[in-house]
């Protein structure tokens, strides 16, 4: 539609990004090396002053301060990422969604085939 050729806005943004996050958290390692870790760190926090929704990035900035990123392994990130996303979530009154099933959404596909 039109609307895809227009400047985003904070809903298409969001979801881009999102995608974008929990991507990342789905081909991180198991078992990063000491630099990966620090790489994914920054990356996190470059990425609270420059996310270009101000008001949201303030927010994410704030949450960094409460929950420091755990980035030990692909999968304590991802939970960690889950538990952020749902903290915008409870703000903009969305669903909380079951970060247990965070993979099956990101990397493996959900167990009943819906994505084979
Ligand atoms: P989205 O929230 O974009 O989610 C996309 C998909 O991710 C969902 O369909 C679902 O399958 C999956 N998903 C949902 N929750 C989780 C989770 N916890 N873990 C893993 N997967 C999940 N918008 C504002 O209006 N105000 C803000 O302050 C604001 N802050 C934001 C901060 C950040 C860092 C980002 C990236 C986005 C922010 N947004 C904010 C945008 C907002 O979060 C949504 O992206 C936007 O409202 C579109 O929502 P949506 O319903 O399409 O689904």
């Amino acid at each position: 539609n039109s609307q895809s050729d227009c400047p985003p806005d904070v809903e298409t943004l969001g979801r881009g990004t999102w995608t974008l996050l929990h991507s990342i958290a789905a081909s991180y390692p198991e078992s990063p090396s000491t630099s990966q870790q620090s790489d994914l760190l920054s990356f996190v926090k470059l990425f609270s002053k420059l996310y270009p929704c101000w008001v949201c990035a303030e927010d994410f900035k704030t949450y960094l301060g409460k929950e420091v990123p755990r980035v030990g392994s692909g999968d304590e990130f991802g939970k960690w990422l889950c538990g952020a996303h749902n903290d915008v979530n409870r703000k903009l009154g969305k669903p909380e969604f079951d970060c247990s099933r965070w993979q099956e959404r990101w990397r493996t596909g959900w167990k009943d085939g819906r994505c084979d």
